[in-house]
């Protein structure tokens, strides 16, 4: 969802729109820190879910499993992009207008969202003094990504998925590996999204 809001960006930002040229400017920066990030994890986590059968060669998981370090390699490494979002912070202000005023689109919709909105406001303004700035900067591309995450995921997506992310990923409430969301959750209609309509 993040990549598509993203893409829509781009397209209406070489439209002429500018604060949605605004907005990607910052939500890609960040969100390519985050999302390639998670990748080594999520591929080692569907590896296993193949069991045996996903470490063999033949499943093509090993080469998923060791192709993934590369998305955050190239295109801008992890160090790279997260630097990107504070030079984008420091040198261009209306991204980050843009940025929560695509955010306040959800607010109020969930009580988890709009305290990690809180938190983001806080987090951001320690960031005057450079050396700090630079020791947040990970910490900072990861929750602007989380939250524009969650803001997306209630404004459009399966309420179940929307609840899941603002629990786990805004609320804190998981362990630190997959497969950690909180007993309540409604998983059918989470699985329902991930399952193939042709491989039923
Ligand atoms: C398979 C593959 C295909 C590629 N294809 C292309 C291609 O088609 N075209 C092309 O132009 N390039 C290509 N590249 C190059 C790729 O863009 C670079 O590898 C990438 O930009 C990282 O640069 P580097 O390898 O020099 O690593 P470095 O820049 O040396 O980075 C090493 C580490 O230092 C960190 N680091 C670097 N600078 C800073 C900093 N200022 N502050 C803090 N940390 C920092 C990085 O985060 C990283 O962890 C390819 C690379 C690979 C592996």
């Amino acid at each position: 969802m993040l990549a598509m809001r993203l893409a829509a960006a781009l397209d209406r930002s070489e439209a002429g729109d500018a604060q949605e040229g605004a907005l990607r400017r910052l939500g890609l920066a960040a969100g390519k820190y985050w999302v390639c990030k998670r990748g080594s994890a999520h591929a080692a986590e569907a590896l296993e879910c193949l069991g045996g059968n996903g470490y063999v060669e033949e499943s093509g998981m090993p080469r998923l499993y060791r192709e993934a370090p590369l998305l955050s390699i190239w295109e801008g490494s992890g160090n790279v992009a997260a630097l990107d979002v504070l030079r984008a912070l420091t040198r261009e202000p209306a991204a980050l207008e843009a940025y929560f005023a695509e955010v306040s689109l959800a607010a109020g919709a969930d009580a988890r969202l709009d305290a990690a909105v809180t938190r983001l406001r806080t987090l951001l303004g320690e960031l005057s003094d450079p050396h700090r700035a630079q020791l947040l900067a990970r910490r900072v591309a990861e929750q602007l990504t989380l939250v524009l995450q969650g803001s997306l995921l209630v404004r459009h997506s399966t309420p179940a998925v929307a609840d899941a992310f603002c629990a786990s990923r805004l609320g804190g409430d998981w362990g630190q590996a997959f497969g950690t969301l909180p007993p309540g959750t409604d998983l059918g209609p989470v699985l329902e999204r991930a399952v193939l309509k042709d491989a039923r």
